[in-house]
């Protein structure tokens, strides 16, 4: 296509598995038959529908990195004693369960809304809590899978670390999480999103 070109490939910090690339339109020509209808709103309500899906990357990723701390502090000694014998440890692994349950719930709740049909008005402010609430247990869950890992979470010879790398990337795709915030309490108020 005439003036579309294809960008350097960005070196991320995390999602590096998913290629990131700018795209650019310079004077390109649409002819009026291939416009899609609805332009920013049909874009925004597209959102509605994805978001949930971002949400399912958040939670997958939180339990990966639970799965793992897991395994490390069942084999890990520390002071004559297996790391998941100190009770605070114990309490750590319980939190970071208990907050990608939650949010496992809220991703399905909304998924569940997607699938109903669910009026974009209902689905705006579910589907961005589920986006929010998932990205950001899964960013707190990765840091604490890091910090179950001792020295070991920020050696790069073990892979801890990516899920902590890949989380951040969640908080801001698809609309960062402070958006995400604005589009709940837009909702609560009634107010029209700016
Ligand atoms: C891996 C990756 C993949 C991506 N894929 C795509 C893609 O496929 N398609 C696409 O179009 N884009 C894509 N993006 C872009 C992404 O959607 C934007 O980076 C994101 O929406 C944030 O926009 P920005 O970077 O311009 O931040 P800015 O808008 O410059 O924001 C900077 C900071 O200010 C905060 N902020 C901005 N406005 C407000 C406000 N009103 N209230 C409170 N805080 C605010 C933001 O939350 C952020 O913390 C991708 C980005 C990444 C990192």
């Amino acid at each position: 296509m005439k003036g579309f070109t294809v960008g350097r490939k960005e070196d991320k910090i995390g999602a590096r598995g998913i290629p990131s690339c700018p795209l650019f339109f310079d004077d390109v020509f649409i002819p009026d038959a291939n416009r899609l209808g609805g332009g920013f709103k049909a874009v925004m309500e597209a959102f509605n529908a994805s978001r949930p899906l971002i949400g399912a990357r958040g939670v997958g990723l939180a339990q990966g990195a639970i799965d793992h701390a897991v395994e490390f502090v069942k084999d890990r000694s520390a002071f004559g004693r297996q790391v998941s014998d100190f009770q605070g440890i114990r309490w750590m692994l319980a939190d970071m369960q208990m907050q990608t349950e939650a949010a496992r719930n809220l991703v399905y709740r909304s998924a569940a809304m997607v699938d109903a049909g669910a009026s974009a008005a209902e689905l705006a402010p579910m589907a961005a809590m589920a986006k929010c609430f998932a990205s950001d247990t899964a960013m707190k869950v990765a840091t604490d899978a890091v910090q179950l890992f001792g020295a070991a979470g920020v050696s790069a010879e073990y892979s801890i670390n990516r899920y902590f790398r890949d989380a951040k990337v969640l908080q801001i795709i698809e609309g960062t999480n402070q958006i995400q915030r604005n589009i709940i309490s837009n909702s609560m108020l009634g107010r029209a999103a700016r």
